[in-house]
């Protein structure tokens, strides 16, 4: 007989890049017996239903979640709250809301306050995504061999957490836990204020008066074309996870600032050792992610060889 699936009824609350890919994996590799997917929008709808995402789909959250056993999530990190307060005291006792916000501390803070009676909120953050957005977007392994952080309360029941492991770890992630506040602190060097630059780079780029937009697209075989792939992330997502996550990302960004201009003077008083150092050290880094398994290790980042007209 085959086996039970670990959730009876998964709730997806916004089908794009994230929520379509929990849709896709879930049903894939038999994680939940039914899915129910709920989105604001009747576009994503009608792209969710023509591409049989789900078993359900619905505009109306309040009903979409009444007999799921486990509710994620799956909305740009601003919207979390305004939704946790659209289901409120429609989940049944005993179910599990989760979500997959990029920041933890806002969302924890916004979503709390509307938790019902027996509910219990296990925050969760896959770090995978591409800079693609939509329904369209999304696909079954996005989150195998990544990791996925967990961030629940101290006292939150060892079953409901258990529910969103298996929820993650079916889907071929790599479960691991901590508190909200490290996970923002963590996030903001390794995700938002990488983002962060290279909207910035990208921005300086567009705006140099003495460099046409032709040429930055022409020129851009160097570090900047990888600068733009950052750059080209979901506006709205990215917005909002700079507004949640503002101290922690600026006590980042100050060190980031510090660092930046000791490279200026290095380069300035011309000390190509300190130069060499660092690069030396950052090479081992990328060396270290490679061989986690999170990263391809063919140049160019495993992209197509140019052809005879492509560029050099
Ligand atoms: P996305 O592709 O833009 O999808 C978000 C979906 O949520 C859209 O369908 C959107 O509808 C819908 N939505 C927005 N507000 C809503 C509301 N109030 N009620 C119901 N649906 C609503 O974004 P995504 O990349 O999947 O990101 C979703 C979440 O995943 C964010 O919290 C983000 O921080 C997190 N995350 C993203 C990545 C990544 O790389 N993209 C990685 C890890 C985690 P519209 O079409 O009307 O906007």
């Amino acid at each position: 007989m085959a086996e039970e699936p670990p959730i009876r009824r998964l709730a997806l609350v916004g089908l794009g890049l994230i929520g379509s890919s929990v849709a896709r994996g879930a049903r894939q590799f038999g994680v939940a017996r039914e899915i129910v997917a709920i989105d604001a929008d009747p576009a994503v709808r009608e792209r969710v239903s023509a591409l049989g995402l789900a078993d359900r789909v619905t505009g109306d959250a309040g009903e979409g979640v009444s007999e799921a056993d486990l509710v994620l999530l799956c909305v740009p990190v601003g919207a979390a709250g305004a939704v946790a307060e659209a289901i409120r005291g429609r989940m049944k006792p005993g179910a599990v809301l989760s979500d997959v916000g990029s920041v933890k501390g806002s969302v924890v803070a916004a979503v709390t306050p509307h938790l019902s009676e027996g509910v219990v909120f296990v925050p969760g953050h896959p770090v995978a995504g591409t800079e693609y957005s939509g329904p369209d977007a999304g696909f079954s392994t996005l989150f195998s061999g990544r990791w996925c952080i967990l961030t629940p309360p101290e006292d939150a029941p060892e079953v409901a957490v258990a529910r969103v492991r298996a929820l993650w770890e079916g889907l071929g992630a790599i479960v691991e836990t901590m508190t909200p506040e490290h996970h923002d602190l963590v996030l903001a060097i390794t995700s938002h204020v990488p983002h962060l630059i290279a909207y910035n780079i990208v921005g300086t780029a567009a705006d140099l008066e003495e460099v046409t937009q032709s040429e930055v697209i022409k020129f851009s075989a160097g570090g900047f074309r990888d600068f733009t792939r950052i750059a080209a992330s979901d506006p709205t997502m990215w917005r909002d996870v700079f507004l949640s996550n503002r101290d922690a990302v600026l006590e980042m960004l100050g060190r980031f600032n510090e660092d930046l201009s000791a490279l200026a003077r290095a380069i300035r008083w011309g000390d190509g050792e300190a130069l060499h150092a660092l690069f030396t050290r950052t090479r081992a880094i990328r060396r270290g992610i490679v061989a986690m398994g999170q990263e391809t290790a063919e140049a160019d980042f495993g992209r197509a060889r140019p052809g005879p007209r492509g560029e050099g």
